[in-house]
């Protein structure tokens, strides 16, 4: 007689020609039972998944996780997620419209890409600075690990954070439309904003898109000294 064997492994995989409607239709697995070494992305993006409004859940660590893993899964994430904007982005943002990466009319952001940093139109900045921060959270010679990451390392997501923070602002103060409706889908610089605050990535002065919807922008101080020179540069002249 034939035996059946049931099969009873969980394919957690969205197979090459899966319709979008059936994708990611596994069952949620309890953070302590995820064995794989790619575990914390897997349960931050169940997290999202499973209602990506609820923000300080997506946020909480899970007990015993090492901080330094969960920042940088977290920046992963946020980076794989803002090329969705940017694609959006792409449809009213090009180098004839924004010649320049710049959110109020204070800072014109220098592009960190290139050897010298220069002046790139705000949707080139956005490609260079999504792949350059692609490229160093890949990088084996700082990030050779994702189960533990060396404190010097765990030191450079700042930088990547308040560069990829300007996507954000470009996409606010420019292309308003296509940021609300993205900002609507995904809560994502909500999501941002709440994360770089709570782990202390960014400076508070530095978040200009509004977040309380009632809330009118906050008027930028005079003449504020950025926090990395480097590239930024003040369309004043006198900074
Ligand atoms: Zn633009
Ligand atoms: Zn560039």
């Amino acid at each position: 007689m034939a035996t059946v064997d049931v099969i009873t492994t969980i394919i957690r995989r969205n197979r090459p020609g899966t319709k979008a409607a059936d994708m990611y239709g596994w069952p949620d697995e309890p953070f302590e039972e995820m064995d794989s070494t790619l575990a914390v992305q897997q349960y931050i993006q169940q997290q999202i998944r499973a209602d990506y409004t609820n923000i300080e859940a997506i946020l909480e660590s899970p007990e015993g996780q090492d901080e330094g893993v969960w920042k940088y899964e977290h920046l992963r994430q946020f980076c794989m997620e803002l090329n969705g904007l940017a694609v959006r982005l792409q449809s009213d943002c090009t180098p004839s419209t924004c010649t320049q990466m710049t959110a109020t009319e204070q800072w014109i952001f220098l592009c960190a890409a290139h050897k010298t940093p220069r002046e790139c139109p705000a949707i080139d900045y956005t490609r260079h600075t999504l792949d350059g921060a692609a490229s160093l959270l890949n990088s084996n010679k700082y990030f050779p690990s994702r189960v533990s990451i060396k404190e010097s390392s765990v030191a450079k997501l700042g930088s990547v954070c308040r560069r990829v923070y300007r996507i954000f602002s470009h996409a606010y103060f420019h292309h308003r439309s296509i940021y609300d409706e993205f900002e609507n889908e995904t809560l994502l610089c909500k999501r941002f904003t709440t994360y770089v605050l709570k782990y202390d990535l960014m400076a508070k002065e530095n978040l200009i898109v509004p977040m309380d919807e009632t809330q009118s922008p906050p008027p930028p101080p005079p003449h504020p000294l950025p926090d990395d020179s480097t590239d930024e540069t003040a369309m004043d002249s006198e900074a």
